[in-house]
């Protein structure tokens, strides 16, 4: 069974939601799971329209670093749990760019994410000019340890691994299956070091950057790729449907 992760980033209303699930509720009947990744404003409407709904689950795009108190305008990880949120996606590209969320708070999201019982998706990749410079490894290396940092090595089973270069997001130059590979390598390999060859033997690697209907089943054919995470290719109901169809074939 794959993961397919659809991340509508800042996009729909709740009336444009609503439309876009009541079609994914009736139409999906795959075998992969599907986590959709809604904005805030959204959470409690696809609660009620995806509870009970086997492989189709709902997902958050981000949490706030501290439980609870002085924070306007953040959500905090207790917020999510309680609406339905099951799996919460943390250190997105945009988020570590534009809000500049750094190692420390990604950590931080983290363990509240896991105290409350949801699944994380961290999202780590290197720039165009880290690849440009060879560091990809020692990229992926800083923010792996420093958002792994502390966690139990049972905790790894609820967490998945997004590999999201960021010159592959938004952008049509989707990585190579060699790039997605080579990347899987370098994580596992610093989870090995981190905790054990167990936990990166069976280590959630996700690739995400670009995907569409038709690299989809390639990339869910890459060595160590549990899944995918969806952005623009996710947003048309009826599209997300044919690349979730690609894969299941
Ligand atoms: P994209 O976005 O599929 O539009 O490249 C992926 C992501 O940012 O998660």
């Amino acid at each position: 069974m794959k993961t397919i992760i659809a991340n509508f980033k800042m996009n729909k209303t709740c009336s444009q939601t609503k439309d876009y699930l009541m079609k994914l509720v009736s139409s999906y009947d795959g075998k992969n799971e599907v986590v959709i990744a809604l904005p805030y404003t959204s959470l409690a409407l696809g609660s009620l329209m995806l509870s009970g709904k086997e492989n189709l689950k709902l997902g958050a795009q981000n949490l706030a670093d501290e439980e609870e108190g002085k924070n306007t305008g953040e959500i905090s990880g207790n917020m999510l749990k309680e609406v339905g949120v099951d799996t919460v996606i943390v250190g997105h590209s945009e988020r570590r760019a534009k809000f500049k969320e750094n190692g420390k708070s990604i950590n931080k999201k983290i363990k509240i994410a896991l105290k409350n019982a949801m699944r994380v998706i961290l999202c780590i990749g290197e720039s165009e000019l880290d690849k440009k410079c060879g560091k990809e490894s020692e990229v992926l290396k800083k923010q792996l340890e420093e958002a792994l940092s502390g966690l139990y090595e049972n905790e790894l089973e609820r967490i998945f691994i997004a590999y999201e270069p960021v010159w592959a997001i938004g952008t049509d130059q989707s990585a190579s299956m060699r790039d997605v590979e080579k990347a899987v390598k370098i994580i596992k390999g610093v989870v090995k070091e981190n905790f054990s060859k167990k936990a990166a033997d069976e280590l959630n690697i996700v690739y995400g950057g670009s995907v569409n209907t038709r690299n989809a089943n390639l990339f869910c054919g890459c060595n160590g790729i549990c899944g995918l995470l969806v952005g623009r290719d996710c947003l048309d109901a009826n599209n997300f449907l044919k690349l979730l169809s690609s894969i299941s074939k």
